[in-house]
């Protein structure tokens, strides 16, 4: 059973690049309280005033679609991320042995970490990125979806659809392309194709179909070590 632990020898690293695009407005937030005075209700995530997607929102979309497909790969028992009872199992040793699931083998957890580091995604053309527009929206409950009275209308930054950002992602110690090594592979390379063909959905407002981001001009690069050094061994479109 696998053990995901390897992080002592780094085999193969393979790096992903491309251009995403928002195709729908996008808004992913920073989550907090607004401030009072603050020109807009819920603002848009930036770091030194330009527009920025975090890596980590980028890595739990990917989760979530990786945990969504799972079955159809034939890994049927997934498990939320903050499902501390099983993280705890499955690092626990049995026989001598410990037994992470392939999710958790890939995006890590709480005792295991990440096979995968999704780098914060900056726009090409920040001045573009920053010219932002407001909807008003009305109280909408989070858990019924409904029109909730007492709300009254907020304002909500949203960026421009059609921004290209810049992507970048390493895979450590799994085996992608050419060919995939193990399930973890083929989840990744699943994702990827997902990711290129049709897009997912980061941010909010997802049910209003937000947030649909597309990967452009995907490539893989590969770097293997050999003798303690890394080197370029073979690339690909994706
Ligand atoms: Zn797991």
């Amino acid at each position: 059973m696998p053990d995901y632990r390897d992080f002592n020898r780094i085999e193969r690293i393979t790096r992903i690049e491309g251009t995403l695009v928002n195709e729908t407005p996008l808004r992913v937030g920073t989550g907090g309280e607004p401030l009072i005075g603050a020109p807009v209700d819920i603002a848009v995530y930036r770091i030194d005033d330009i527009p920025v997607i975090p890596g980590s929102s980028l890595k739990g979309v990917f989760r979530a679609y990786i945990e969504s497909i799972a079955p159809t790969l034939g890994f049927r028992d997934v498990h939320s991320p903050w499902d501390h009872e099983r993280i705890e199992e499955e690092a626990g040793e049995r026989d001598g042995k410990v037994d992470f699931c392939p999710i958790c083998g890939i995006f890590g957890n709480t005792k295991l970490a990440s096979h995968v580091k999704v780098y914060d995604a900056y726009p090409r053309e920040p001045e573009e990125a920053k010219r932002s527009f407001i909807k008003t929206g009305i109280g909408i409950d989070r858990i019924f979806g409904a029109v909730r009275p007492g709300i009254g209308p907020f304002k909500e930054e949203f960026l421009r659809p059609g921004l290209e950002w810049d992507f970048k992602m390493d895979v450590i110690n799994i085996q992608l392309y050419p060919k995939p090594g193990d399930l973890r592979g083929e989840m990744l390379r699943t994702l990827l194709n997902t990711l290129s063909d049709i897009g997912l959905q980061v941010g909010a407002r997802k049910s209003v179909g937000a947030g649909l981001m597309r990967l452009r001009e995907g490539r893989w690069i590969l770097y293997t070590s050999r003798e303690g050094r890394i080197e370029r061994k073979e690339e690909g479109r994706l």
